[in-house]
């Protein structure tokens, strides 16, 4: 449920880099959290979170479940560790990390902008 593959915004994601010539793999089990689109060649990076379970800093994350809310912060704020913790791994082992969030698909010049930029 929390990491799970093929997401909506991912696939979203992966449309805007095909659609701007990127070729890349996908879910590399083999590096710290299984990133979602990786570029092997240039050792970048991506991953494409839901804002709420990576509790971003954004509305999205201040939607709260109605039961059980603490045991789901509990595990929101133990995926918040982890990712910090990949992302340091994988700066370690000498890749590029770019976090994209599932809101900034609702703006979709900006985000291209921002895979470009990361990307050349
Ligand atoms: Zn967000």
């Amino acid at each position: 449920l929390i990491k799970s593959a093929n997401t909506k915004p991912e696939i979203a994601v992966r449309s805007m880099l095909h659609a701007n010539g990127y070729r890349f793999r996908l879910h590399a089990a083999d590096l710290p959290g299984t990133p979602d689109i990786v570029f092997r060649g240039t050792r970048k990076v991506i991953f494409v979170n839901g804002c709420f379970w990576h509790s971003h800093e954004c509305q999205w994350r201040r939607v709260f479940p109605k039961t059980n809310a603490t045991f789901w912060n509990d595990k929101r704020m133990k995926t918040v560790e982890r990712d910090k913790l990949n992302e340091r791994r994988l700066s370690q082992l000498g890749w590029g990390v770019l976090t994209v969030w599932e809101c900034e698909l609702r703006s979709a010049e900006l985000l291209r902008d921002r895979l470009v930029s990361y990307l050349s």
